[in-house]
């Protein structure tokens, strides 16, 4: 299709690179707000990506952006819970009702080609412009401050020049790349396997059907998520160390078939691809998060592991809240320095507790339950998934000031960060977190 001369604008509000949940979310938000919106996508849609289980607050996330019908018009595979596994058959399960009342208490799976392409589908309806097969290649600069980018589309090169430029191209950013910006962790330098399987029959799942399974092994741990009705992507996570090129595959079987729980689901099911994907280096942070004129949204400044499920709601988190940022600066641009900095706190408290969570399940033998026992929080009196507060960590709440995130907190050889003020306010459940706060005090003062 020939592109039309909107597509090019010379100038706009905001140049968005990359159109996946962190890109889109920001488009979504700042279009609503009437601003002028291009997001740039270097590759064609609906693209691949791997990140397919979301948590429950993904859903209030998508209702405060208007998409919530639209996602739940699309089919995808109800998710009630996470079930963890050992190769012995031992499970346990957290069950998002258990968070209490008034928050999601579920959420949906889903094939990230299809999901990412219909926020991007919203994002244009709200009113930004997408061009599709449009690379980023330079960030245009005037002295310390980006004004705009160069792309790339159908052989052409163009310019644009915006007032702010949210950089959400994911691991490949390009103000990560061109400012030096990223640190790697060498505790968890892993490595991923996957495969997609069909013919998936929910009947053969020992467990509840649509949870996502998480399996430990000798090196790592295993995922089964379920992405349509009879379709399912599994995933081997292993200690680099532990990996080699050429038997990745074998690698993969082996830790599969050691998880009986997820074994007996995986019955009957067919590979969809001859290959398995490997994906490696998605480890690493950034502790500059914001500058002049630009923002950097989701995976293109952070992300630790994707053991807890938290990449998309992490990115749409930080996609909204930069978006109305952003739409606050163009009416008070005095007010940048300020307002970056909290959005670098609100970024970093969040990101910061999914870090901590994922040191504490590494550190402990690919078991978070041993760290829960060290803090009292699980105990044969006292059950981890009866914990609200620990339900609710391992269901996406990584902005409270809950007794568990206290003490991930209180955990400094978990430092990842360079010291920074943490801003304690819930971005999805903010409310019901100061109600519940003030009935506690209420009770405590008459008792
Ligand atoms: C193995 C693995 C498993 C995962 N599992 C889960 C999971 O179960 N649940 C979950 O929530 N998360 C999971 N994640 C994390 C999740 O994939 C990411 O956190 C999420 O996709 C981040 O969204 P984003 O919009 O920030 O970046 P992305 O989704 O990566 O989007 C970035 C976009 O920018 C585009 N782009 C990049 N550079 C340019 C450029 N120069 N010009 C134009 N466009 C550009 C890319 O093509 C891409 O479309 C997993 C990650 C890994 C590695």
């Amino acid at each position: 299709m020939a592109s039309s001369p909107d597509q090019h604008p010379d100038s706009v509000d905001v140049v968005v690179i990359g159109s996946g949940p962190g890109g889109a979310s920001t488009a979504i938000k700042l279009a609503q707000a009437g601003r002028s919106v291009l997001v740039l996508e270097r590759r064609k849609l609906p693209r691949f990506h791997i990140g397919e289980s979301l948590l429950p607050p993904t859903m209030r996330m998508f209702e405060l952006m208007g998409v919530l019908d639209r996602i739940k018009e699309q089919g995808y595979v109800p998710k009630y819970g996470a079930e963890f596994s050992g190769p012995t058959g031992k499970f346990g399960r957290i069950p998002f009702d258990g968070q209490g009342p008034g928050r999601y208490p579920s959420t949906v799976q889903v094939e990230r080609a299809h999901f990412d392409n219909v926020l991007a589908e919203f994002a244009q309806e709200c009113g930004a412009t997408l061009v599709q097969e449009a690379t980023v290649h330079e960030i245009l600069w005037e002295g310390e401050r980006a004004v705009g980018v160069c792309y790339e589309h159908e052989g052409k090169s163009y310019t644009v020049r915006s007032t702010y430029v949210v950089d959400a191209g994911g691991r490949a950013s390009k103000i990560a790349q061109t400012k030096g910006l990223r640190r790697y962790i060498d505790q968890l330098r892993m490595i991923a396997v996957f495969q997609h399987y069909n013919n998936l029959d929910e009947s053969k799942n020992p467990g509840w059907e649509g949870d996502i399974q998480i399996g430990r092994h000798e090196t790592g741990w295993v995922w089964a998520i379920p992405i349509w009705k009879d379709t399912i992507s599994v995933g081997s996570v292993m200690r680099k160390e532990s990996f080699k090129a050429d038997q990745a595959e074998e690698l993969f079987a082996k830790h599969v078939a050691s998880l009986p729980r997820i074994a007996d689901r995986l019955q009957g099911t067919t590979p969809l691809s001859e290959d398995v994907h490997v994906e490696t280096d998605y480890c690493y942070y950034s502790d500059t998060i914001a500058g002049p004129g630009w923002f950097l949204v989701g995976d293109a400044a952070a992300f630790f592991d994707p053991i807890f499920s938290a990449g998309v709601l992490l990115a749409t988190t930080s996609g909204v809240r930069a978006a109305e940022t952003i739409d606050t600066l163009l009416g008070a641009p005095e007010r940048e320095v300020d307002l970056q900095h909290r959005y670098e706190n609100f970024y970093k408290t969040g990101y910061d507790t999914y870090s901590r969570v994922i040191h504490a399940y590494y550190d402990y033998d690919f078991n978070l339950r041993k760290w829960l026992v060290t803090v009292g929080m699980d105990s044969p009196e006292a059950r981890w998934n009866d914990d609200k507060y620990v339900v609710r960590l391992l269901s996406g709440d990584f902005w409270s000031d809950s007794p568990v995130n206290q003490a991930l907190r209180a955990e400094s050889k978990w430092n990842t960060f360079a010291p920074f003020e943490r801003d304690l306010e819930c971005p999805y459940y903010g409310d019901l977190n100061a109600a519940e706060a003030a009935e506690e005090a209420a009770a405590a003062a008459v008792s």
